[in-house]
């Protein structure tokens, strides 16, 4: 099954129980516009180097368009559609004035240097300038992209078009940045993970959490769970993972990573495979990295009570079931990882009015988006007796189709 087939198969299947016609439903699930467009720049070498970039802009019926850019070797046309069609149910959950988009180039980020990897955004910008902007589509961090890439972004899109700050986010600080949103994902899945346990009458206080990926949004996890007294027992990255049953030094990892750039050999811990990672014997499970980890066949030795998505689609839709049927509770990804794209709206709407807000309240307002969201989709997963992930998609699903009733097409 590829990645959009099984984004598609939760939305029908909450369409299903909405009772929305086939006809809504094609119109909801078609991308309103797809490009690909050629990529093509000198490397360090003097060789050329061409590549495709991809951006698909899926619903607008909310607001213009918002999603993350990605360089990954696993980007292709059929994953960047699935996340952007993520995007736009994950928006409307958060209940942010956008509809959902999201970009991508296949390639290994980490194999670029800093000017290659320059000229490669500066050149996806000459390919796609007209088609994104900030009342268009508003581009942002992903995997394999940081507040580095978003300023190149800025200054290039801005050639074309002038001064205008708010035709991507997630920049830096320095350069109309938002506080607060490197670390926005990671925070909102740490505070949800605690919403989660409480709504369970369990405390974090000693919980123990295995996490897969250590990226910006693992990263940012791990340090506020960690803050709140939950042990972090197992940690992974691409290059392999650790294991300690008493809990991983988080500050100090952060220390070591920066410095060896992967979390192995870290001392005190264990080395562990990524499957051994997602099997660790713990109470929640977060996936922070690739999409598509949680297989069926991982499904029968997972020991975790409860698993929050800070990934992109890290369950196909079988293992879903299955895990369901285990008993084992799921904090969906349009859910869990929605601090971003929240702290990002937090920064367009700063960029709009030329006003900054500090940290305190960019905090407070994201812990409060997160809540209401968080509580609304709990609150009907329990009246409908569903699980989170059907009632968070039953909450953006009917937020969309109310826009795009009430407004036309
Ligand atoms: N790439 C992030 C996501 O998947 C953030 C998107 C944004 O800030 O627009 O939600």
């Amino acid at each position: 099954m590829t990645a959009s087939e099984s984004t598609d198969q939760y939305f029908r299947e909450a369409a299903g129980i909405m009772g929305l016609s086939g006809n809504m439903q094609k119109l909801l699930l078609t991308p309103e516009r797809e490009v690909k467009v050629q990529v093509a720049m000198e490397m360090d070498n003097g060789e050329l180097a061409t590549y495709i970039g991809y951006r698909v802009q899926h619903n607008r019926s909310r607001g213009p368009m918002k999603g993350g850019l990605r360089y990954h070797p696993e980007v292709d046309a059929d994953e960047v559609l699935s996340l952007a069609t993520l995007m736009t149910w994950k928006t409307a959950v958060v209940d942010i004035p956008y509809g959902g988009a999201k970009g991508g180039i296949q390639i290994d980020a980490r194999s670029l240097s800093p000017g290659e990897l320059e000229r490669l955004t500066r050149r996806f910008v000459d390919e796609i300038h007209d088609v994104i902007g900030p009342d268009k589509d508003i581009p942002a961090p992903d995997m394999g992209t940081n507040a580095q890439v978003m300023a190149w972004i800025m200054n290039q899109y801005e050639k074309y078009h002038g001064f205008n700050p708010a035709c991507v986010t997630g920049k830096p600080v320095e350069l109309h940045g938002a506080a607060g949103r490197e670390e926005a994902t990671g925070r909102g899945v740490g505070l949800l993970t605690i919403a989660l346990l409480e709504k369970e009458e369990k405390n974090i206080e000693g919980a123990r959490i295995a996490l897969q990926g250590f990226g910006n949004v693992g990263k940012f996890a791990a340090q506020y769970l960690h803050e709140r007294g939950a042990k972090l027992v197992a940690i992974s990255d691409a290059y392999g993972g650790i294991y300690n049953p008493q809990g991983i030094n988080v500050p100090l990892l952060t220390d070591y990573v920066a410095t060896h750039k992967k979390v192995l050999n870290f001392p005190e811990s264990e080395a562990i495979s990524n499957e051994e990672l997602l099997t660790a014997d713990c109470d929640v499970l977060i996936p922070a990295a690739i999409g598509g980890v949680i297989v069926d066949s991982i499904v029968p030795h997972i020991r975790a009570k409860y698993i929050v998505e800070a990934a992109n689609n890290p369950t196909v839709p079988s293992a879903d079931r299955a895990l369901a049927k285990r008993g084992i509770i799921l904090l969906p990804d349009i859910l869990a990882n929605a601090g971003g794209v929240t702290v990002s709206y937090f920064e367009w709407v700063q960029n709009r009015q030329h006003f900054r807000w500090d940290l305190e309240r960019v905090r407070h307002e994201l812990d409060r988006k997160m809540i209401d969201a968080f509580e609304t989709t709990w609150s009907l997963a329990t009246e409908k007796k569903v699980p989170l992930r059907l009632a968070a998609y039953l909450v953006g699903i009917g937020r969309v189709g109310r826009a795009t009733a009430l407004g036309g097409y």
